[in-house]
Formats: C-alpha cells, sequence, structure tokens
C-alpha cells in the first residue's frame, strides 16, 4: 500500500475568512456576510471596519 494522502482538498470547497484569510473548517460556525467568509471570533473585527462610518466619541456638549 502506498500512503499517498496529502493535501486533498477540493480549491473551490475552501473558503476562508476575509479577516484573517485563515480558512474556515468543516463543522466550523462563522458568519457569511455579502458572500464572505468570517469565522466566528473574527466578527468584532469585521465588525469594527464594517461600522467604521457609524463610530462616535461621547463629548461634552
Ligand atoms: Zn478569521
Amino acid at each position: 500500500m502506498n500512503s499517498t494522502k496529502g493535501e486533498f482538498q477540493l480549491q473551490n470547497e475552501v473558503e476562508k475568512c476575509i479577516v484573517c484569510h485563515g480558512q474556515i473548517y468543516m463543522g466550523e460556525v462563522y458568519y457569511r456576510i455579502g458572500g464572505e467568509g468570517i469565522h466566528r471570533e473574527c466578527l468584532e473585527e469585521f465588525a469594527k471596519e464594517y461600522f467604521m462610518e457609524f463610530r462616535n466619541v461621547k463629548e461634552e456638549k
């Protein structure tokens, strides 16, 4: 028997996180926003960018 295990992956099945560019694995909970995959733990980072225009600083009036 020859053991040619190697990296068997269907290229177009591999989904990557747009925040950290890491792979999103099978069975992993992730978010799909506008067709893009985002890890659950990367969502905060993404949200910071995404909602950047709504960012505010509370100031004394
Ligand atoms: Zn990520």
